[in-house]
């Protein structure tokens, strides 16, 4: 699934890149730039914006629109209409940041890039190969798989 999401999405942007799915998102695009690339490339778009997905939908642009809610029932609304999968598979996963697919980096190599404790706490590491920030299972790994489990819950009711 490729989609393009409103500056106002940031967050379900990055979560939706951590699972794995193609997400353009940014700041400065206005609605109409927003449903031409929707349009040209293809893509999905996201919004919470209503008059936005009035646009899109007369326009014939496939168009999702994001309720505001939490995080979790943000994500279940989103499996139940695209299947998007609740489990991390850190082999799909894309850098939250920059969209870009993430690669496992050997522990070596992330000497000095990252605090001194997380290095010798932690064994797996991975880096994006394009904004070049690394990511590891940390204290915030928790809470993460916390929120996918409160979505399957959602999504299972
Ligand atoms: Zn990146």
């Amino acid at each position: 699934m490729k989609f393009i999401a409103d500056g106002m999405l940031g967050k379900i942007t990055r979560w939706l890149r951590m699972l794995g799915h193609d997400v353009k998102y940014s700041r400065s695009l206005n609605d109409e730039r927003l449903i031409e690339i929707a349009k040209s490339e293809r893509r999905t778009l996201l919004t919470s914006d209503l008059e936005l997905y009035r646009q899109a939908t007369v326009r014939g642009v496939k168009v999702f629109f994001v309720e505001r809610t939490t995080g979790a029932k943000k994500l279940a609304n989103l499996a139940r209409r695209f299947k998007v999968k609740l489990e991390f598979d850190v082999n799909v996963s894309r850098c939250p940041k920059c969209n870009t697919r993430i690669k496992p980096i050997p522990k070596e190599k992330i000497i000095g890039k990252v605090p001194e404790t997380t290095a010798s706490y932690y064994d797996e590491f991975w880096e994006c190969p394009n904004c070049e920030q690394i990511y590891w299972q940390g204290a915030h790994w928790g809470r993460i798989q916390a929120t996918l489990k409160e979505a399957r819950d959602y999504l299972s009711k």
